[in-house]
């Protein structure tokens, strides 16, 4: 299924250096890579002089020594974060110390009480903007206007951000170049993000700055195969359910071969996403009172 998808794993990122693409965007990777992080977080620099700085990235003494060194005499001004997950976000209150600058995002992390034991979902609970920014909403620095787009689904809180300059949008970990996204409930939620997903085609953004990954140069193109994607997962879960599968892991085991183990339990997340998605649209059901067997309807 994923060979169908426009993804490119070409990333040149020495960590620490800062690259210039354009006279107003500007990276520097964390050297956090992982399963889920790729080769590292993306902090982007938006600007000249004084500058905006999206998506700190976690704690990371030498990342942000990096950033400031390469910035030299030049003002950071605000700090604008794409959601609150701990690969991007902490380092925000560590820079905001040294700059002065204020924090923008769309609120704190979203508090979910889950039935059973709490899971770690990777949340910064400790962050709170200063300014919380709505759909639409735009702020003007020195020479760039930023604007907020509420995307959710990989996180409730989740936005990209449009450099109408560039007409270049920073997409977090909504849309990426190298991977999908993960949509784990219930943080995840994947009825919002087939619509924050339906969202960007309606856009005519010219590139997309994903968190993890390179640039997208064909940002529609990769938008509708993420589409694609994911209405030929759902249609293989109804074929499982239709099979006879219940359970989840019965559904992972069948959908997804050969992948690699460190990604068999967000496997897992995705296809209960897909199967509470299906429920909204009443489509599938619960076949347990517990909730862990699934029918179609
Ligand atoms: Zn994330």
């Amino acid at each position: 299924m994923a060979d169908k998808i426009p993804f490119t794993r070409n990333f040149e990122c020495e960590y620490g250096k800062i690259y210039q693409f354009s006279p107003l965007i500007r990276r520097i990777t964390v050297k956090n890579p992982g399963p889920f992080t790729f080769k590292g977080t993306n902090s982007y620099i938006i600007g000249r002089g004084e500058v905006a700085v999206i998506d700190p990235g976690p704690v990371d003494e030498a990342h942000i020594r990096a950033l400031l060194q390469g910035l030299g005499d030049e003002r950071i001004s605000h700090i604008f974060l794409t959601h609150t997950h701990r690969d991007h976000s902490p380092g925000a209150a560590r820079l905001k110390t040294i700059s002065g600058a204020p924090t923008y995002a769309f609120g704190p992390h979203p508090v979910i009480k889950t039935a059973g034991p709490q899971l770690d979902d990777g949340g910064d609970k400790d962050f709170t903007p200063d300014f919380a920014l709505k759909d639409g909403q735009e702020i003007a620095g020195s020479g760039w206007t930023l604007e907020a787009v509420h995307t959710p689904g990989h996180i409730s809180n989740h936005l990209c951000f449009c450099l109408a300059e560039e007409k270049a949008l920073f997409t977090g970990d909504h849309v990426m170049g190298w991977s999908t996204s993960v949509i784990a409930p219930p943080w995840g939620h994947m009825g919002d993000y087939f619509t924050a997903l339906e969202k960007l085609l309606e856009r005519d953004d010219d590139i997309y700055w994903p968190a993890h990954g390179g640039q997208v140069k064909r940002p529609k193109t990769l938008t509708r195969a993420l589409i694609a994607h994911r209405r030929m997962r759902e249609a293989a879960i109804v074929e499982r359910l239709k099979a006879g599968d219940r359970s989840i892991a019965d559904m992972v085991a069948q959908l997804y071969r050969d992948i690699d183990p460190r990604l068999v339990f967000a496997a897992g997340l995705s296809v209960q996403a897909h199967l509470e998605h299906l429920i909204e649209k009443g489509i599938a059901g619960y076949a347990s009172v517990t909730q862990d067997e699934f029918i179609l309807l």
